[in-house]
């Protein structure tokens, strides 16, 4: 009985001090604003798959199941765990034992965990504090931030300890006293079989002594989860259910800027709305700090385990940029650690003379991010620091005018000429000289829309690239049209630059005249207007079946519409460079290889492919002002593992993909050498037309 009074006023000690910790972060949620959730049944499935399953940590094998044979086996554990709390309470001994085979199972398990997480975590140990593995550094991986992770591993590391401790102790006593086993404990009862038998009620205090060792270190360990990145451990799970359902290329519309474009396109449209709605105070817009995050960018940065995956493939921080995402989700949780007690105490008018952006996250590192997704795709909880960048350059866009000048001439051109170079729009069908291109504006009702994009239109190298697949499409037969003079840019730059009130009034006016021809099924060459239309337009009631070119090839291939197996670049050894708005973006790795398998050449992979792709440097706006300071341009590390497969063709499958291809061989000096083609370039090629 005395033994149960204890128990109850520790466990009740432990409940309180985390009701207490963890109340500041219920308070500063008050701050973040709303956003709302759906797609309940997706969630659960993802929940399953990436924080059940650890899909994403096992996409790199070795290390990726090791930390999923910990966390499994935590979940295992924590079976005994409740186990515990329960004995404690009624003063039973293995009060689930009713359950049989099943415990016996469970147990058994959670025995064999117990053992391999104390192997593992001593693994871990030794990798942190003697291997120099280089994403557990960084600037903002101050000492704190290490102590904190040893310290963690090492109390998982006592957690194991004392559980094989108590079943060792366990057994031990249950032979010594002709007392049954209840579960079954294989590894416990082989180290059992070391020691010499002791007296009962030794073995018994030594059964007792490990067991409140184990359930005290769980009450510490829970009680230091709050004060430490290792809070992590609860807020993980949820986080992936709250994560983004949405391709990883969609940018989230932003509706008070909605509001506005809507009305500076139809002066009518202010009097259809509530009056009062116009008196509340206008919203900032995008995030210059914490009260400007939504409830999810800060349950993302408290889920942050500082694992580094997400700046270890970072092509900004690989080329020595400044930009480090995790960075970012740190900056996030230590500026609203720090704001959070002014802001509960004065409420918002609260003003520290800080903020997020600038003090904690510098102009320079947000102009960094090429927008690639490859931090997105890492995190192995499903956070995501591309929008959370992408928000702070939206302030610093829309609310400071305070974009890189050569953003600012792109923003002055697309709003202008509808294209981010000083192009007329009237020039827009220059590239089709001599070529036989239907219009839409001919009334034909094709079947497919062919949008040419800006590049395609108005680069020359990409010219070339649409002229080849539209003699492609003359060749196959294909009933398609393009909309000429009347195509105006995605707004793909503009949006990824910050610039959400051009993009939106571009997406609306492209849609109204894509809706206003009944466009049904879209061909594009340029991936970020395929993402865009197909990801994004749907918002502004664009709704089309949007296919990118190589997705197109590859149908007219399956369809034995063209045949590639031409000579023209037999055994040339290709590698193939995955566009980040095609693969990571929107999963479509398979269609352009497929196409360059059809021909008779030799397939080789650059180490870094598919979703590990590393970025060519140009997406996020990059491509359009100075590279931020690094070591290297991001292009030029691309280029280089281009080169190092040994290949004799780059082959690409985007405009901007290109530009940055052909830019790295001519910097090598590779350009004789090694060329660069477009897919579509390849395949007209093969078929001699
Ligand atoms: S989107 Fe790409 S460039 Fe930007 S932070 Fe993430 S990995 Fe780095
Ligand atoms: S954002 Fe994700 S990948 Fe990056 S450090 Fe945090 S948990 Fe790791």
């Amino acid at each position: 009985m005395l033994n149960q009074l204890i128990f109850l006023i520790v466990l009740l000690i432990t409940l309180g001090v985390f009701a207490y910790s963890t109340s500041k972060y219920v308070k500063y949620f008050k701050f973040t604003k709303k956003k709302s959730l759906s797609d309940f049944g997706k969630r659960i499935w993802v929940t399953i798959k990436v924080a059940f399953l650890q899909t994403k940590i096992l996409r790199r094998p070795v290390v990726g199941s090791m930390h999923a044979l910990v966390w499994w086996g935590f979940i295992l554990i924590l079976f005994g765990s409740l186990e515990m709390v329960f004995d404690g309470l009624f003063g039973t001994e293995r009060v689930f034992s009713f359950m049989g085979p099943l415990y016996d199972f469970v147990m058994a398990a959670g025995d064999i965990a117990a053992f391999a997480i104390t192997i593992l975590i001593l693994a871990f140990l030794f990798r942190r504090v003697f291997m120099h593995i280089k994403r557990f550094y960084g600037p903002e991986m101050k000492p704190v931030s290490k102590m904190d992770a040893n310290l963690a591993l090492t109390i998982i590391l006592m957690l194991m300890i004392t559980l094989l401790g108590m079943n060792v102790y366990y057994i031990l006593w249950c032979e010594s006293t002709g007392t049954i086993i209840h579960g079954s404990y294989p590894v416990s009862k082989l180290i059992a079989a070391l020691f010499n038998s002791s007296p009962a009620y030794n073995l018994w205090t030594v059964y007792q002594i490990n067991w409140w060792a184990h359930i005290l270190w769980i009450f510490i360990f829970a009680n230091i989860l709050p004060y430490s990145k290792h809070f992590h451990v609860f807020m993980s799970v949820p986080n992936v259910f709250f994560s983004d359902m949405k391709p990883m290329g969609y940018v989230e519309n932003m509706e008070s800027i909605t509001k506005e474009v809507k009305l500076m396109m139809d002066p009518d449209a202010a009097f259809e709305d509530d009056p009062e709605a116009d008196e509340s105070e206008p919203e900032r817009f995008g995030v210059k700090d914490v009260e400007d995050l939504n409830w999810i960018n800060y349950f993302n940065s408290l889920a942050c385990t500082e694992c580094g995956r997400c700046t270890s493939s970072c092509p900004a921080n690989i080329t020595g940029k400044l930009l480090s995402p995790r960075k970012i989700m740190m900056g996030t949780r230590a500026r609203m650690k720090e704001k959070g007690p002014g802001l509960v105490a004065e409420g918002n008018s609260f003003d520290d003379g800080k903020s997020l952006v600038t003090t904690f996250i510098t102009e320079e590192e947000l102009w960094a991010c090429t927008q690639c997704n490859a931090c997105v795709q890492e995190c192995p909880v499903n956070i995501n620091p591309a929008s959370l960048i992408l928000d702070m350059r939206r302030y610093q866009v829309m609310e400071e005018s305070k974009a890189p000048t050569g953003l600012n001439t792109v923003f002055q051109n697309i709003e202008n000429n509808g294209a981010p170079w000083q192009f007329s729009q009237d020039d827009r069908m220059l590239w089709a000289e001599d070529l036989n291109v239907p219009l839409m504006s001919d009334g034909k009702n094709p079947d497919y829309l062919f949008w040419i994009g800006s590049a395609g239109a108005f680069d020359d190298r990409y010219k070339k690239v649409t002229r080849e697949f539209i003699k492609i499409l003359n060749h196959v037969g294909i009933d398609y049209a393009v909309l000429g003079t009347e195509e105006s840019d995605s707004g793909d730059v503009a949006r990824r630059s910050g610039n959400e009130m051009l993009f939106q009034m571009q997406a609306m006016m492209n849609v109204e005249i894509l809706n206003g021809y009944d466009v049904k099924n879209i061909i594009t060459c340029d991936p970020h207007d395929f993402n865009t239309i197909k990801n994004e337009y749907p918002d502004f009631g664009g709704n089309y079946n949007v296919y990118h070119h190589s997705q197109f090839l590859q149908e007219l291939i399956d369809n034995g519409k063209i045949n590639l197996d031409g000579k023209e670049f037999a055994d040339k050894k290709i590698t193939f460079h995955d566009p980040c708005y095609l693969g990571r973006g929107n999963g479509e790795y398979d269609a352009p290889r497929s196409v360059l398998d059809a021909m008779p050449v030799k397939n080789v992979e650059m180490k870094r492919n598919k979703s590990f792709s590393l970025c060519c440097g140009a997406g996020g706006g990059q491509m359009f002002k100075e590279a931020e300071k690094g070591d290297k341009e991001v292009f030029m590390e691309r280029t280089e593992e281009a080169i190092s497969t040994g290949c004799d063709i780059i082959a690409t499958a985007c405009p901007f993909c290109m530009v940055m291809m052909t830019d790295g061989l001519k910097y090598k000096n590779k350009d004789e050498e090694i060329k660069n083609y477009d897919i579509a370039e390849l395949v007209s090629a093969s078929l001699n037309i």
